[in-house]
């Protein structure tokens, strides 16, 4: 019971659609809330014992922005004010305890919390920058002569070695952190590659068939939104077979690199190649209907018309066919029209292929999205 309330305090605020520093930073800021209010507030209570009224006061006004900082990030969500609200209100206190003393002079001992949280809430730059401020602070309070900017008075030995254990404490815990932001840095660029890579084809570099998929489902809720027409174009090179038999497969391979680099500079920026499989690639064309997609089918068959492929000395010409099929808000879903410009592409093929269908000018056109 104690657990669970406990780790639900603590988590409150983090989300799955947040980064993971994101989420580490709300968490620090329950965690340092929470310890912090309970700390200040045993404090408090012992200072009132002890009849130190103002430090009891400070003591417990610091407890209380511990709680309103959590309370604000719960709120609002705004994890980076309440982080700055907890730095700088436990500046604000150790300032004052050296000032004070605290209880029997104890007060500078806790200064040492300074760097650990002050690096883990701002990061490395931001985090030395206020530790800095803060070291100029305390030693102007405790080196002005004659201890007359201090309520209480420390030696000139206590002072000198707290600033040292205190330098010595900040530059161990400033590693540490340029360290965990190494590391962290470096795994973000590995996963990143790994996106990449689980998005990409092998031997052509495209779009493989799950990217695609996820580019089409994320094009269908713009053709939902904006009433707009996305055509798919379905392209298979024609008697591929003999090309791996007679010029071998290495040929084959370097064909499919050729299409696909060729496909890409035919192509408007915002359209997506994808290799389908095998010696098949799909075309994604937001923003078009399968009519001017008909106009992109033709550009593409000129292109390749006009180029040949070199292999060991060997010149060859390849041709596709294509299957041209269109989703818009009547008709939206992917599977069908997928289907569709299948059905098409085999038409094109038993047709006599080097073409694609529906053929232009032609009546079946108005079928394409009428039959889907
Ligand atoms: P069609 O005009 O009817 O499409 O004839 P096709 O020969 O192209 O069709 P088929 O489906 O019979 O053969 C496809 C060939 O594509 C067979 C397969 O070896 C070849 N292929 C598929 N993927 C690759 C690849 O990555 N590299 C190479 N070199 N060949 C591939
Ligand atoms: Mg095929
Ligand atoms: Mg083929």
């Amino acid at each position: 019971m104690i657990k669970r309330l406990l780790s639900q305090y603590l988590h409150t605020g983090m989300r799955s659609d947040y980064d993971s520093e994101s989420n580490r930073k709300i968490f620090m800021v329950n965690l340092f809330g929470l310890v912090g209010l309970s700390i200040t507030a045993i404090m408090s209570v012992s200072a009132f014992v002890n009849e130190q009224l103002l430090l009891a006061s400070v003591l417990i006004f610091a407890s209380s922005v511990y709680y309103l900082a959590h309370y604000y990030q719960k709120l609002t969500g705004n994890f980076q004010l309440a982080s700055n609200i907890i730095l700088y209100s436990l500046f604000a206190l150790m300032v004052y305890l050296i000032y004070s003393g605290g209880k029997d002079n104890t007060g500078p001992l806790w200064i040492f919390m300074v760097s650990p949280v002050a690096l883990f809430f701002g990061g490395l730059k931001r985090g030395l920058i206020s530790i800095s401020i803060f070291v100029v602070t305390i030693s102007i309070l405790m080196f002005y002569p004659d201890n007359q900017l201090l309520a209480t008075s420390y030696t000139y030995e206590f002072k000198s070695r707290l600033i040292y254990s205190f330098l010595t404490i900040t530059f161990l815990s400033g590693f540490y952190e340029y360290s965990r932001q190494q590391s962290f840095d470096f795994m973000q660029e590995i996963s990143n590659k790994f996106e990449q890579m689980a998005k990409l084809d092998p031997l052509t570099q495209i779009s493989n068939r799950r990217d695609a998929m996820d580019r089409l489902n994320y094009e269908l809720s713009r053709v939902e939104r904006n009433d707009t027409a996305l055509a798919i174009i379905l392209c298979d090179v024609d008697h591929f077979k003999k090309v791996n038999d007679q010029f071998g497969h290495d040929a084959g391979d370097k064909a499919l690199v050729l299409l696909a680099k060729l496909f890409q500079e035919t192509l408007r920026k915002q359209d997506i190649v994808s290799r389908w499989g095998g010696e098949e690639f799909l075309f994604i064309l937001p923003q078009t209907s399968a009519l001017q997609a008909q106009i992109v089918a033709d550009k593409v068959r000129d292109k390749i018309k006009a180029t040949s492929i070199e292999h060991n000395g060997n010149l060859f010409d390849i041709t596709i066919s294509m299957g041209i099929s269109e989703i818009n808000k009547k008709n939206t879903d992917i599977n069908t029209a997928i289907a569709m410009a299948d059905k098409y592409l085999y038409q094109a093929k038993s047709n006599g292929r080097d073409q694609y269908y529906p053929p232009s000018k032609s009546d079946n056109l108005t079928a394409i999205s009428a039959n889907a």
